[in-house]
């Protein structure tokens, strides 16, 4: 989930939202100041229900966000990089670059965001209690009180043993330590979690043929969600094992085709690129030194007309945004630094000397080989 919107920093950690936040934080306003508080407490002015409805929504978001900056600062404490949180249409993520050291230290990155949540409830239910004592208006002491269930209800939430929910990473951690290792316990974590996922799909069906449709789809929904996360989670702990100590010279393609940047499209699209089966070039400029890469569906997308007049200078990739690799380096690390999608392709270069390029393509050559081999293993 990438974040569209830049929010700032806090304790050096990125903070973003996507826009699909603001769908539940209108919905949240909405049901706060039209349902729950006009219900609790009579008789105010529609401004002071939507005022008090949208304090509620930020509030929400803070103790999320609070939950999240728990999860970001443990990963950091015990040596895993953070890249930033997402707040979104589910809550919010926590994007880690890496795996935890250990057993202990998941266990430990993940029980924190639910305590942080736990913490946050009990602190505005003891304040709504301390200010309706004190005698403030109902709107404000009911609007804490609503706070802190909804913070309780996150804690428990998070706490369902599916993936990606707080619970099914617990559990995870947990058969990482009892089974020795990470892929392992996340193996056994997803197949529970799939089990509770199907039962929320089923519970979900259930509701709408006993005619609560919105709360059946709404359960039956977030059931599928945790389905397809826990086959991503799968498919990505499947990719990075499989490429464990593996080296880059054994994905890459070479040799690799050196065209000059200040070709033509058109020249190159008849006179390059037929004669070649790889569909990435990397480009050099007069003075021999590489400048950047061009692709081949690149050069497709040029109308015909401009083909003659456009350069593949102006298409490349600029070579200082391509990531590069040396032949005898892990294949996971460098997924890790390019990005898994390697959108850019990845440039070997050994002693200085381009040897070899990584692309989709090979990976998911080599992904296949590989899982072939593991396959025929006994
Ligand atoms: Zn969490």
């Amino acid at each position: 989930m990438a974040p569209s919107i830049r929010l700032g920093r806090i304790f050096g950690i990125e903070i973003g939202a996507n826009w699909s936040l603001l769908f539940i934080f209108a919905l949240i306003a909405w049901t706060l100041a039209t349902t729950i508080l006009p219900l609790e407490v009579k008789g105010q002015s529609s401004v002071a229900y939507w005022s008090a409805g949208v304090i509620g929504a930020i509030a929400f978001y803070v103790g999320l966000l609070a939950h999240e900056l728990a999860h970001a600062i443990t990963a950091r404490r015990n040596g895993v990089k953070v890249s930033g949180i997402t707040l979104w249409l589910f809550g919010g993520v926590s994007r880690l670059d890496g795996e935890p050291p250990n057993a202990r230290s998941e266990a430990l990155i993940t029980a924190v965001g639910p305590l942080t949540s736990l913490a946050v409830a009990l602190l505005a239910l003891l304040g709504a209690f301390a200010l309706a004592a004190a005698g403030v208006p109902a709107l404000v002491s009911d609007l804490l009180f609503w706070l802190g269930w909804i913070n309780l209800s996150l804690a428990v939430f998070n706490l369902i043993p599916a993936f990606p929910l707080d619970g099914g990473r617990l559990l995870a951690a947990v058969m990482w330590g009892r089974r020795g290792s990470r892929a392992a316990g996340v193996h056994s974590a997803v197949r529970v979690g799939r089990v509770i996922a199907y039962g929320m799909i089923a519970l979900g069906l259930v509701e709408v043929f006993l005619g609560s449709v919105l709360n059946g789809i709404w359960i039956a929904f977030l059931g599928w969600f945790l389905l397809s996360a826990a086959s991503a989670e799968e498919a990505g702990i499947v990719t990075r094992a499989l490429l464990k100590s593996v080296p880059v010279s054994a994905a890459m393609s070479s040799p690799v085709i050196v065209v000059p940047d200040w070709l033509t499209v058109d020249s190159f699209l008849t006179g390059v690129a037929p004669q070649h089966h790889v569909t990435t070039y990397p480009v050099h400029g007069r003075t021999g030194d590489l400048t950047g890469v061009v692709r081949l569906r690149q050069a497709l997308t040029v109308p015909p007309s401009q083909r003659h007049e456009r350069r593949l200078s102006e298409l490349a990739v600029p070579i200082a945004d391509v990531p590069t690799a040396s032949p005898n380096e892990d294949l996971e690390v460098v997924l890790r630094r390019a990005g898994e999608s390697l959108d850019k392709r990845v440039l070997v270069f050994d002693g200085g000397q381009l040897v070899g390029i990584v692309s989709p393509a090979d990976l998911s050559r080599l992904l296949a080989l590989r899982q072939a081999q593991g396959a025929a293993r006994p």
